[in-house]
């Protein structure tokens, strides 16, 4: 009798959505991990154009198209002054897929995939679809990434380390000394870093930086996409950019588990990247205001809280309690154990909800956290 693979038996479910259902009808949600505004017009008109004039009947290279490669080539030479080949960048189904692709092609059975716990919950999770073995490893007391930490953690049978900056669940950015480091991390114990940027251009405070500035051999890919910067989440179109060898090997994964992204997807992400950036630094602008003011509502609240440089998560430590307080006055938080072991005591809060919902909920978390301690 056919039984169910290991590797998806050993993958559960998000626990995350339960706690949205668990909510009423009123609750005020800050567990939502996407922007809450509108995809900026002239991307949604990107594929209109495309759909009215024909060019989505048909798949486009596996890669996705010419076009948008250049366009993603174009921003890593604008944002890093890097010269990333159009051939060596893969067109995927969101950042989601793209991670997928790089565990998928460089992790054998049994080998480790080091990664930041608390993390993003996919990590754990595609590490054990691809047959790997996952290694959180803890985070400073600021809830970035010590490279020591990684470099400590690297075995003989280590294939990959993770790096998110900024990350998803803290808002931690880390800066250009760190990103530094994990380059020659890489470079040094020939270990492929997956650096996962997905909220790059969501920083407060200085940029963000990345380990492909900095590496010296080909052991960093890059993960980004459309989803977060342009809030594009539903359309489903992120990337991912290596060398030309190890794009070839992940092609092999897409190509047939994929085809290519979506292409009305392509053609939006292509206008969203080369048309004009004012809706990104609007947006950027409004989720720093709101950062402040969730970390003044919180720290008045009595909680001690890390300050987030980017993204739009905020990570504070709670009380034993304190999420359920939190939910029985209808604001929805993530409980921190949700993203790993090490986030027990902590709670995510996202602040992609607009300001009047915020600081009604402030109120009401500071009510609930004056009752649990
Ligand atoms: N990486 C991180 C850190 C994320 O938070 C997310 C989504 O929440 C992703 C990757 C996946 O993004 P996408 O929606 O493009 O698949």
């Amino acid at each position: 009798m056919t039984e169910f693979a290991r590797r998806v038996e050993q993958v559960s479910i998000s626990g995350i959505r339960e706690v949205f259902e668990a909510a009423g009808e009123d609750a005020i949600n800050l567990g939502i991990g996407q922007p809450d505004f509108p995809t900026p017009a002239h991307a949604r008109r990107g594929a209109i154009e495309a759909i009215e004039s024909d060019l989505t009947d048909a798949y486009t290279s596996n890669k996705g198209t010419r076009s948008l490669r250049e366009a993603i080539s174009a921003t890593y030479d604008r944002e890093y002054g890097l010269e990333v080949d159009p051939e060596d960048v893969i067109a995927t189904s969101g950042g989601s897929e793209a991670l997928h692709l790089v565990l998928q092609a460089h992790v054998d059975p049994g080998q480790e995939v080091i990664f930041p716990d608390p993390g993003f919950v996919s990590y754990d999770a595609l590490t054990k679809i691809a047959d790997g073995t996952p290694k959180p490893v803890s985070l400073r007391d600021d809830l970035t990434l010590d490279p020591a930490t990684v470099e400590e953690a690297i075995t003989d049978d280590t294939a990959v380390f993770v790096v998110n900056s900024p990350a998803n669940p803290t808002g931690a950015v880390q800066n250009e000394a760190d990103m530094r480091e994990f380059a020659r991390i890489a470079d040094e114990h020939d270990v492929l870093c997956l650096s996962d940027e997905v909220y790059e251009r969501i920083v407060f405070e200085g940029d963000h930086r990345s380990p492909l500035e900095f590496a010296e051999t080909d052991n960093v890919v890059v993960v980004s996409a459309c989803s977060k910067t342009y809030s594009m989440t539903g359309w489903r179109l992120g990337w991912v950019v290596g060398s030309n060898r190890r794009i070839e090997r992940m092609l092999r994964v897409h190509q047939y588990g994929q085809a290519c992204a979506s292409a009305p997807a392509q053609y939006a992400a292509e206008a969203a990247l080369t048309g004009p950036q004012e809706p990104v630094e609007e947006m950027v602008a409004a989720f720093e205001r709101r950062r402040d003011l969730v970390l003044d509502g919180l720290e008045d609240a009595g909680l001690e809280v890390p300050t987030p440089e980017g993204a739009f998560y905020v990570m504070p430590k709670v009380p034993d309690g304190w999420c359920e307080a939190v939910l029985e006055r209808d604001v929805v938080v993530v409980p921190g154990d949700a993203f790993g072991a090490n986030g027990a005591g902590y709670a995510r809060l996202s602040y992609a909800t607009g300001t009047e919902d915020l600081k009604e909920a402030l109120e009401r978390i500071d009510a609930a956290t004056r009752a649990v301690q």
